[in-house]
């Protein structure tokens, strides 16, 4: 066969650093990836890592110039949203706020479904994202308090100890908080021992619906080992179909709420992810 055994075989390029590093001079700032390594490498503690929020990018960086895109939580709209995470996903990050996906369906669901800006109610903010805080407190009729164990713009306070009276507050929001508590129970009796009969906890986790049973072991300890089993150095477990049902031992009518019940059109346009919350009524 003329030409197979003369074809010359093209080596592949040297592959390019990807993991962070790279040779010369001058401190080069760690990608996710090698912040990552890092941190398991020396097994930080949360605290090291949950600081204060950082600064938000500016509004209408060039990149991200046009319309094709609305955040709703800060309401403004953009050509398309930063790439953020690990994989450096495209379309994640709000430049004006930095809202991420499952920000912005927590906001449609306060906004749409439990009209919060009409209301008049008491509010805990557990954890808060920055976004959804600025939104909340622009808010005249919500009064408002933000608890953090890492953050110094929210008061200091353990979730599985709150510092309230019973039935102080009609909402509570807990969004990405439980899978990093291994008292999660104790954390959702607070929860339930400081709403009011009738008061609404909106509670995400992230959520591997495929999993039938959520999947803890306590034998991993270290960020590494944490890493490995749950695919995040500080979550202690991942909730599978039957989260819902744990949080409803805890005194709550549970409702799973699916951001796939929307629009294709409005997934676009708000650039959401496949994302649940559970909307949970104190009984
Ligand atoms: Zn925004």
């Amino acid at each position: 066969m003329p030409g197979f055994q003369s074809a010359k075989v093209s080596r592949a390029p040297k592959s390019r650093a990807w993991d962070g590093s790279r040779s010369g001079s001058g401190a080069a700032p760690l990608d996710l990836a090698g912040r990552l390594e890092a941190l398991v490498a020396a097994n930080a503690p949360p605290k090291a890592v949950y600081g204060p929020s950082r600064r938000e990018a500016p509004a209408r960086l060039p990149s991200a110039r046009g319309h094709a895109k609305r955040c709703p939580v800060c309401g403004q709209r953009f050509g398309h949203f930063l790439r953020f995470g690990l994989n450096r996903r495209r379309n994640a990050r709000c430049p004006g706020c930095g809202s991420l996906e499952r920000h912005r369906f927590l906001w449609l669901y306060l906004e749409g479904a439990l009209r919060l800006p009409q209301r008049r109610l008491a509010l805990l903010h557990i954890a808060p994202e920055a976004g959804i805080r600025a939104r909340l407190a622009g808010l005249p009729r919500l009064r408002y308090r933000a608890i953090d164990l890492y953050r110094p713009e929210a008061a200091a306070m353990d979730a599985t100890r709150l510092g309230f009276p019973d039935a102080s507050f009609d909402m509570i929001l807990c969004s990405h908080v439980l899978e990093h508590i291994a008292a999660d129970r104790q954390a959702l009796a607070e929860m339930a021992r400081v709403l009011r009969p009738g008061g609404h906890a909106v509670i995400l986790v992230p959520l591997d619906p495929r999993r039938t049973a959520t999947y803890e072991d306590p034998a991993a300890e270290t960020a590494g080992e944490r890493l490995a089993a749950f695919g995040h150095p500080y979550h202690v477990r991942i909730c599978g179909a039957d989260y819902g049902a744990r949080i409803a031992e805890a005194g709550f009518a549970v409702t799973r709420v699916d951001s796939a019940a929307l629009s294709g059109h409005r997934r676009r346009y708000w650039r959401l992810n496949k994302a649940s919350l559970f909307d949970c009524r104190r009984l």
